[in-house]
């Protein structure tokens, strides 16, 4: 299905935007408010990985970027199984969206979109990240968090509320601090 065909069909355009957000961060939020404004839709899809063990369990990270994402009203949250680019289709999405930080990103991220538009004929947009957010990961937030650090300032408060919960480290040096 090509671009054309699905604006033809729905006469809207719809972008998703997948990833594992686990846990979503501001890196996540702030692109997801800026593609916001360029679709008439926005998808954000949370891809089921059954080979990872995750910090957060799927509906705590739909209902939070739910919670997140209230305040724009073409953005929808659904969790999906399987490849990308048939979730994207069965929305009537017209593109898939990607976040890049760095040139780090850059390798496996063409090879995806090659690979996907080959199979798909769907396109990936890349949104470069915002500056303050280039170096910001979830794997890098729950290692510093494992470690006992501070995430405060790269998370939502209500992302923080299940790090401290899930992340062993922090929970550990707040009850040895009496916090
Ligand atoms: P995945 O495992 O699919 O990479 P992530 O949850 O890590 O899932 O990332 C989802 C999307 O968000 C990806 O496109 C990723 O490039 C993008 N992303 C991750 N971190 C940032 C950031 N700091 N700023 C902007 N986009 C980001």
């Amino acid at each position: 299905m090509t671009t054309r065909t699905v604006m033809a069909k729905s006469n809207q355009r719809i972008a998703v935007f997948p990833g594992t957000f686990d846990p979503v961060h501001l890196g996540h939020i702030d692109l997801i408010e800026r593609s916001a404004a360029l679709f008439d839709r926005l998808v954000v899809g949370i891809g089921e990985n059954p080979e990872k063990t995750a910090l957060m369990d799927l509906p705590a990270r739909k209902a939070l970027i739910e919670n997140l994402t209230a305040h724009l009203g073409n953005v929808t949250v659904e969790i999906y199984r399987g490849l990308t680019v048939a979730f994207a289709q069965r929305l009537g999405a017209g593109v898939i969206l990607r976040g890049i930080r760095h040139v780090g990103d850059l390798d496996f991220e063409m090879r995806m979109a090659v690979t996907n538009r080959s199979v798909s004929g769907l396109d990936t947009l890349f949104i470069m990240a915002s500056p303050q957010y280039l170096f910001l990961s979830s794997s890098l937030i729950k290692q510093i968090a494992a470690g006992g650090g501070d995430v405060a300032s790269m998370v939502p408060p209500e992302a923080l509320q299940h790090l401290k919960r899930k992340a062993p480290g922090i929970k550990k040096r707040r009850q040895g601090r009496g916090a």
